[in-house]
């Protein structure tokens, strides 16, 4: 993971540190201070070893569907992976005593019982022995999301396209309210439509990620000291 900076100063393999899955323990001891959220990293990375990319992001996109009863829907053909009945992690149930109540995942043990909202309850995943989650999302209440992929570069599709779906059903479910009438109402993505839109991005992202490539490296934001 980067170490505790901001995206734009990240510019040579020095500002990277190497995390151990089982406690988030830097493996040098004299890298430079991490971030405090890297258990989410972590313990993900831990529960489900299929999931080599995890991304987590507070994207105000995506709150609205973090703070009241409107459910996260997939909306548009790049977003199927969002699937049925996306978790949203509320952390007041699961502050210990003497844990900070700043909505932060500062532990291993948060961290841990995040990573559980991404099985279903009752299906063949929430079994220790699991390795793939049934959710590549979870939101987490008034303060963002983390998505699973198979890669990094597969998380940060995810990523992206969560934000963006959640940007297009909100506009949507607006006109609808607006529009009145049941003609309005907004069209998500059929159940039967999720499997195959999930495999149809699963080629399609390469696109995208040369795409963000190039914006990165055309800025002049962003800097690359070292190769
Ligand atoms: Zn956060």
């Amino acid at each position: 993971m980067p170490r505790n900076t901001a995206p734009a100063n990240v510019s040579s393999p020095k500002d990277l540190v190497q995390y151990r899955v089982v406690d988030a323990s830097p493996v040098d001891s004299n890298s430079p201070p991490g971030y405090v959220e890297r258990y989410i990293h972590s313990e993900i990375y831990k529960r489900f070893p299929e999931v080599n990319g995890v991304i987590h992001s507070h994207a105000p996109e995506i709150i609205p569907y973090t703070i009241t009863s409107s459910l996260l829907r997939p909306c548009i053909h790049m977003a199927g992976f969002i699937g049925r009945d996306v978790p949203v992690f509320d952390i007041s149930k699961h502050y210990a005593l003497d844990d900070v109540r700043d909505l932060l995942i500062r532990n291993a043990r948060l961290g841990g019982e995040l990573a559980e909202y991404l099985s279903k309850p009752g299906s063949a995943s929430t079994s220790a022995s699991s390795t793939a989650p049934d959710h590549s999302i979870v939101l987490m209440r008034g303060h963002g999301y983390t998505v699973a992929g198979s890669s990094p570069e597969d998380a940060i599709y995810r990523a992206v396209y969560a934000r963006e779906n959640a940007a297009i059903q909100t506009t949507s479910l607006g006109l609808a309210h607006f529009s009145g009438g049941k003609d309005t109402e907004v069209q998500y993505l059929r159940d039967d439509e999720l499997e195959d839109t999930g495999a149809m991005v699963q080629t399609a992202w390469s696109r995208a990620w040369g795409l963000w490539r190039r914006e990165v490296e055309a800025t002049e934001l962003y800097k690359c000291d070292e190769e």
